[in-house]
């Protein structure tokens, strides 16, 4: 078997996501500006394929509507939901470094000194008291910038489900239990953002609430846990890869009866990619108390009146996609023979077929032209002539294209074409008729390895 090496240090990861064009650094022409991160041809694809695995997982459901809320709401909300309050992170500064940490991720931090040391741990080091640091961006609707203008940019997307649970559940002429979905931009100013894109300010999330009876969430929970973690195998992550982390009674927010992560492990260690919680009817309960109008759910076949219990599952796109990057990376082979490799599931890769012409001859161009044509109509393909055939694999493989089709003289004269896999690198003569199929087929049985 080719030895195989799985992503150790990110930094390769950030750089073959540049040289493809999966994730540029923002205004990067200007220097950049702090872990904000823009998605490129190949990145935008594959985000677009996350969201629609996530969107399609959730809304073909029959109990589950979407949303598209706007990320400025009434600053009320943030109230209501406790952001204002209480959506803050401890900070302490250091005035001999002039940096400024989480309090409570001291031992995590490393300050702007050389060498470079954790925070508190010199003799130089003087650390102010903690104060707490509100993470959400505040800005200004209208001209005038007084406080009764301030608005913030939403940093869940979760409160535009809330508000809206009356509006879905009668228009839609839902019952409980049922879910709404959305997905959309959600801004934090993160004191420690890092890693590429798994900590950032501005970040997508892909957001579900499900809406049940007080007496029957926990068995909701259990039954969105599985739910959720079959969606990430979906997605090709490695099972050995994945794990549960219980919320302790220490990490539990008040309002929550129950809470697991979904954790990956990336190669800085195991990291939540998704939060499950039980969030009790603290949210409509809230929203019923500040806004003023009613937030009950009458059940017209028992005629009992009640706030219902939500069950909130909650996974950034950003991360989910950076997890799916981590697990597909390898390195195989040795030397000259290395290849670097994306083994994305055929489902999320940005490109499914990428086809070549052996050479640029007028008459394998034109059988070229129609297979191209063809493997167009039916899954999102690219072609490629320039270069030989080893090295057009070689930017397939690490795009995670997981199907090339060559057309060479042979193919001319029987109608076939060889197909090349990107994770076992065999190769097979298929009809040209027959390829479509063939290739459909392939991808349906693409299992992670
Ligand atoms: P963390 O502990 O990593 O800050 P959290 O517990 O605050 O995350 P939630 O508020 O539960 O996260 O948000 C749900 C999901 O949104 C997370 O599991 C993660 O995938 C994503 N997410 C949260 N904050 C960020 C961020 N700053 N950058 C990218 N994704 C984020």
């Amino acid at each position: 078997m080719t030895p195989s090496k799985e992503l150790t240090n990110m930094a390769d990861l950030v750089s073959l996501s540049k040289q493809r064009g999966f994730i540029f650094p923002s205004s990067e022409i200007y220097g950049g500006i702090g872990s904000c991160w823009d998605y490129g041809p190949l990145g935008v694809a594959l985000k677009l394929n996350i969201k629609d695995s996530w969107w399609r997982a959730m809304t073909d459901r029959d109990d589950v509507e979407g949303v598209d809320a706007s990320i400025l709401m009434h600053p009320r909300v943030w109230e209501a939901s406790g952001h204002v309050e209480g959506f803050v992170d401890p900070l302490v500064d250091c005035k001999t470094c002039k940096g400024r940490f989480r309090a409570d991720k001291l031992e995590h931090a490393s300050c702007g000194k050389k060498p470079s040391k954790n925070p508190g741990k010199t003799e130089e080091c003087q650390l102010t008291e903690a104060r707490n640091f509100n993470l959400m961006f505040k800005t200004n609707m209208g001209p005038l910038e007084d406080s009764s203008s301030i608005v913030y940019l939403r940093p869940e997307t979760a409160q535009g489900i809330f508000v809206n649970f009356d509006n879905v559940q009668k228009t839609a002429r839902q019952k409980i239990p049922f879910g709404i979905a959305q997905i959309g931009k959600a801004f934090r100013n993160e004191i420690t953002p890092g890693n590429f894109i798994f900590r950032t300010r501005e970040f997508e999330q892909m957001e579900m609430q499900f809406f049940v009876k007080p007496g029957t969430d926990m068995e909701w929970f259990e039954k969105w846990k599985q739910t959720r973690i079959d969606w990430h195998l979906s997605n090709g992550l490695r099972r050995s890869k994945l794990r549960f982390h219980q919320h302790g009674p220490t990490e539990l927010a008040h309002y929550a009866r129950a809470a697991f992560d979904v954790e990956y492990e990336f190669p800085i260690g195991w990291q939540e990619i998704e939060g499950i919680h039980n969030r009790s009817d603290f949210d409509l309960r809230r929203h019923q108390e500040f806004s003023g109008k009613k937030c009950e759910y009458f059940d017209e076949a028992s005629k009992e009146k009640y706030l219902p219990f939500v069950i909130e599952t909650s996974v950034g796109c950003d991360r989910a996609l950076l997890a799916v990057l981590c697990d597909a990376y390898r390195i195989e082979g040795e030397g000259e023979e290395a290849r670097t490799v994306l083994k994305l599931s055929p489902k999320l890769a940005p490109y499914k077929v990428a086809v070549f012409p052996l050479m640029k001859k007028p008459d394998l161009l034109e059988f070229t032209d129609k297979v191209y044509a063809d493997m167009k109509k039916n899954f999102r393909a690219t072609y490629d002539e320039s270069g030989s055939i080893g090295k057009r694999y070689r930017r397939q493989d690490e795009i995670g294209t997981p199907y090339c089709v060559t057309i060479d003289y042979d193919g001319l004269a029987d109608g076939t074409v060889t197909v090349r896999e990107r994770d076992s690198m065999t190769q097979e003569r298929v009809s040209a008729t027959q390829l479509v199929a063939y290739i459909q087929n392939k991808m349906s049985g693409w299992k992670a390895e």
